[in-house]
């Protein structure tokens, strides 16, 4: 998507965008605008609610406690959500914000919490997970918010997955395949939905390792000799599927 009206910050809204609607933000986002950017009446901002597209709005009414936008013009149609799915085992605090963000950035349209042998995390905070996508969505200019399920065991994803998604691949990222380069395999999947698993810091357990090969919508790939961190992977993997058989083309 070229980048239009780069310079104006861009704000997620739960509310319904079209010509001359009036929008009130809330306490957060009117302190961003008014105390950290300054903002002053008649600046613009673009605003998206991940079905509209993105509107140009200018500040009508820089209320400190609530400020008021009023809509301009439509400056971008609203796109599909993306299908790729992403299917992660969390991580703790810090970097789970940081993939559910790179998730987010990389256009995953699902990003599905999978809960293995070694995950090492405790309760997930859904709205916390929301508001980083959201976060990432506003700053990569994404127009659609992804969605995020509740977590989900590993068996109970495999058990789910025909019913659930079909025809869609899932591609796993297996940090005891033989390294090589998975842009091959890869191109042989264009066309397909898309699934990518990325295990744990601690990896796949040996038996989830039988479990994943044993389905036949798992492909199993490597990201080459060296053994990433999980959020190191995470980035990795969504940027070669991207490029081989996703978006980025
Ligand atoms: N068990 C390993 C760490 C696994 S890394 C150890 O402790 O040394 C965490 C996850 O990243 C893996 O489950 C896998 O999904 C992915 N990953 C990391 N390096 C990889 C590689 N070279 N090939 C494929 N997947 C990899």
């Amino acid at each position: 998507m070229p980048r239009t009206h780069k310079s104006f910050p861009r704000l997620y809204v739960e509310h319904s965008l079209g010509k001359g609607e009036i929008v009130m933000l809330g306490r957060e986002q009117t302190n961003y605008l008014i105390s950290v950017l300054r903002m002053k009446a008649g600046d613009a901002v673009i605003i998206f609610n991940g079905s509209d597209g993105a509107w140009l709005a200018k500040i009508a009414d820089p209320n400190r406690k609530a400020v008021t936008l009023e809509l301009v013009v439509q400056t971008a149609h609203q796109t599909p959500p993306s299908d790729l799915w992403y299917g992660f085992a969390p991580l703790k605090a810090g970097r789970l914000d940081y993939v559910i963000q790179k998730a987010t950035e990389m256009g995953a349209g699902i990003i599905q919490p999978v809960i293995t042998r070694f995950t090492q995390v405790g309760k997930l905070k859904p709205e916390k997970l929301r508001a980083n996508a959201i976060e990432a969505a506003e700053q990569c200019e994404v127009l659609s918010i992804p969605a995020i399920p509740p977590e989900i065991g590993l068996d109970a994803l495999l058990a789910s997955w025909r019913p659930t998604q079909g025809l869609r691949r899932l591609i796993v990222c297996d940090e005891s395949a033989p390294s090589a380069s998975p842009v091959e395999q890869l191109a042989r999947l264009d066309g397909l939905p898309m699934g990518l698993l990325v295990g744990p810091e601690g990896g796949f357990s040996d038996d989830e390792r039988v479990q994943l090969l044993a389905q036949p919508f798992v492909i199993p790939i490597s990201l080459g000799p060296r053994i990433l961190r999980a959020d190191t992977a995470a980035v990795a993997a969504l940027a070669i599927v991207q490029a081989t058989i996703g978006d980025w083309r």
